[in-house]
């Protein structure tokens, strides 16, 4: 039977996204890693408002419908749902979470509920009011991944498209790692880079800023996955060849300056990176987003029947993120056919060939 990946146009049957092992344990569609945190994930959006209005915004611009909230029964629905599910780890996004009514009293519930990694991903401007991040953090917050993608004010304002933002971002995440100091945030603050074609040239330069100026210990550069605002746009989406020099030279810099710190990067196929990392498990395992990822869920708004594997009850979507990837969002090229890594590498954002085709990509 052909692979469900070479199906470009599948319409997989969903396996109810329920996981079937013990609390806390993953599902088995990820390589192991001894690295990995084990605890099982949930990702809920919040609804899809949100304060910036970057350039590559996968959502481009919603719905009016898909810019309200959750309901706080919602809300707490779905925690009830995945606790009892065996989920231990949540994380909040949108949108922007930091902007819904209920977010202090959502991460309170997952904590009483028995959360015990609760997170938000989060452009970070609202955390700048330092009496609403305490708020959160005495809520049981235990980590923060902080959207952010440009060094500089011009480079970050003109992604992000919001004046000003740049400086509140900086004063968030400072104040964030101070907190972190005073023993919040046992899960960690990191910097969620969308690497595009406005800021690739940049990544050496971003990861001194991140680490040496702000104060970061874990960066994580992800591939713009062209959909929304930059769905069929070259210039925002480079060719991978003309960004893994520049992915390369911030893996060497975190492996020789940097070794106390995190640097990841994720959504670029295993057959653009060179082989002697392709070869290289410790470093694969090190760097490769995918390989550390916690096994993560989804609930995510969602209004008539859905697509592929995704689950729609009640006006909510549920899946699991790395099927939703592979079955759904990517593409296997016509090389995955004869390729050895197709159990780890999940193909090519299916934007990604739309815009440039599959001539870069071959079997390894
Ligand atoms: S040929 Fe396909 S499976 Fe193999 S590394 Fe490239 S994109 Fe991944």
């Amino acid at each position: 039977m052909a692979h469900a990946l070479f199906n470009k146009e599948a319409k997989t049957t969903s396996p109810l996204p329920v996981p079937t092992g013990p609390a806390g344990q993953a599902r088995e569609n990820q390589l192991f890693n001894e690295v990995r945190d084990v605890r099982r994930n949930v990702e809920i959006n919040i609804g899809k408002a949100c304060n910036n209005r970057c350039v590559f915004c996968i959502d481009g611009l919603p719905k009016k419908e898909d810019r309200s909230y959750m309901s706080w029964e919602d809300m707490k629905g779905e925690l009830d749902f995945w606790h009892a599910s065996g989920s231990r780890s949540v994380g909040f996004l949108g949108g922007e979470p930091t902007t819904y009514p209920k977010i202090v009293e959502a991460v309170a519930y997952a904590r009483d509920l028995g959360f015990t990694r609760i997170a938000l991903a989060t452009n970070a401007t609202k955390l700048r009011l330092e009496h609403f991040t305490d708020k959160l953090l005495e809520a049981g917050l235990s980590r923060v991944t902080i959207s952010m993608h440009g060094h500089t004010a011009d480079l970050e304002e003109r992604l992000t498209r919001v004046p000003g933002v740049y400086e509140k971002k900086v004063h968030a995440i400072k104040y964030l790692i101070a907190k972190r100091k005073e023993g919040f945030l046992a899960d960690g603050v990191s910097v969620n880079i969308v690497v595009n074609g406005w800021n690739y040239r940049s990544i050496p330069q971003m990861m001194r800023f991140f680490y040496d100026e702000v104060g970061l210990d874990d960066i994580r550069m992800n591939f713009i996955r062209p959909e929304g605002y930059a769905e069929g746009d070259p210039e925002l989406t480079p060719l991978y060849t003309k960004v893994v020099p520049y992915l390369m030279k911030a893996l060497v810099l975190s492996e020789k300056h940097w070794t106390k710190n995190t640097f990841t990067f994720g959504g670029v196929p295993l057959c653009v990176l060179p082989p002697a990392l392709r070869s290289n498990e410790y470093l694969l395992k090190k760097h490769l987003g995918e390989y550390r990822d916690l096994s993560t869920d989804c609930s995510v708004r969602q209004e008539g029947e859905g697509f592929g594997i995704e689950e729609v009850r009640d006006g909510r979507s549920r899946f699991n993120w790395q099927d939703r990837k592979r079955f759904d969002l990517k593409w296997a090229p016509e090389a995955c056919r004869a390729c050895s890594k197709v159990e780890l590498c999940e193909g090519v954002w299916k934007g990604y060939v739309d815009i440039h085709g599959e001539a870069e990509f071959h079997p390894v």
